[in-house]
C-alpha cells in the first residue's frame, strides 16, 4: 500500500474550505467547522456543539435503512418502505446509516476523505461506535469489509477511508477485519450527480473476491463512508454474495436524503 502523504488536492474538493480550516492551520486548538477553542475533553479536531448539530437517523426502513424522518416520532415503524415492497434485489439483508451527509458530518467526511485532517479518523470512528444503530445485530458477524478503493484511487488518497472506520468497528466488537479479499476491479468515475442508472452501469461488475473461500459461508458486515443510492454497496454485496457469504449486513457512516 502506498504511504504516500502528499495532500491531495483541494480542487477534487466537494465544497469550499471555509475559514475555520485555513484558521486550524496555523491554530490547532481550533474547532475544524466553527473556529471555536477546544474545551478540555473535546475531540482534537470538532467541538461538541459542532458534534450535536449532525442529524442522527432515528427511523428508517428496516431493510434498505432509508429514512423515514418525515413521519411522526411517536410510532414504531417496522414496515417495509415501497421501493423494498417492491422487491428491488439489494444482495444485503440489512443497512443502516449513522446520519444524514449534510451538514457537519459532510464536512467533516470531506476533511477526511481528502486528508485535510487525518486525526479526524479517530474522531469519525468514535462516533460511528458512540452511536452505532441498536438494531445491528453483529452477534453472528465473522468478518467485517470495507468497500474497497481501486489501487489507483488507493495510491492518490493514500489511504481508503472506509477501511478506517471499518477498522474502529472491528477493534469495538473485537471482529476480524478481512482486507485484500474483495478489490476493485476498475476505477469508477466519481458519482457525485450522476443519475441511479448511470452510477449502477459505472460499478457494475467492478468488485471481485479474490479467495471465495475466505467468504464461504460467513457472515458479513460491510462498511463505507456514504450510502449514497446504493449502487456500490449493492454490486459490493453481489460479488459477496456469490462467493457464498451466508448473511451480509452494511453500515455506513452517513447516508444522502
Ligand atoms: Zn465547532
Ligand atoms: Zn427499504
Amino acid at each position: 500500500m502506498s504511504r504516500r502523504r502528499s495532500m491531495a488536492s483541494p480542487s477534487r474538493a466537494v465544497a469550499p474550505l471555509k475559514l475555520s480550516f485555513w484558521l486550524r492551520l496555523v491554530y490547532p486548538d481550533l474547532c475544524v467547522i466553527c473556529g471555536a477553542h477546544l474545551g478540555e475533553g473535546e475531540s482534537l479536531v470538532v467541538c461538541h456543539i459542532c458534534q450535536a448539530q449532525i442529524k442522527f437517523i432515528s427511523r428508517c426502513c428496516p431493510r434498505c435503512g432509508c429514512s423515514y424522518e418525515m413521519l411522526p416520532q411517536n410510532k414504531e415503524f417496522t414496515y417495509l418502505c415501497g421501493e423494498c415492497r417492491r422487491g428491488g434485489r439489494l444482495y444485503f439483508s440489512k443497512a443502516r446509516s449513522l446520519a444524514f451527509f449534510e451538514g457537519v458530518l459532510k464536512e467533516l467526511i470531506h476533511y477526511f476523505k481528502y486528508k485535510l485532517h487525518p486525526s479526524l479518523g479517530p474522531v469519525l470512528g468514535k462516533i460511528l461506535i458512540q452511536h452505532f444503530p441498536p438494531d445491528l445485530d453483529l452477534t453472528s458477524t465473522n468478518l467485517i469489509l470495507p468497500i474497497p478503493l481501486h489501487p489507483s484511487r488507493l495510491r492518490e488518497r493514500g489511504f481508503n477511508q472506509s477501511a478506517a472506520l471499518a477498522k474502529a468497528v472491528a477493534k469495538h466488537f473485537g471482529k476480524p477485519l478481512l482486507l485484500g479479499n474483495l478489490t476493485r476491479r476498475h476505477p469508477s468515475p466519481p458519482q457525485v450527480g450522476l443519475s441511479i442508472e448511470k452510477r449502477k452501469a459505472n460499478v457494475r461488475r467492478a468488485f471481485t473476491v479474490e479467495q471465495p473461500r475466505e467468504l464461504a459461508g460467513e457472515s458479513v458486515l460491510l462498511v463505507d463512508d456514504v450510502y449514497t443510492t446504493g449502487a456500490t454497496t449493492r454490486e459490493c454485496a453481489k460479488s459477496i454474495s456469490a462467493a457464498g457469504a451466508k448473511e451480509i449486513q452494511v453500515l455506513t457512516l452517513a447516508r444522502t436524503r
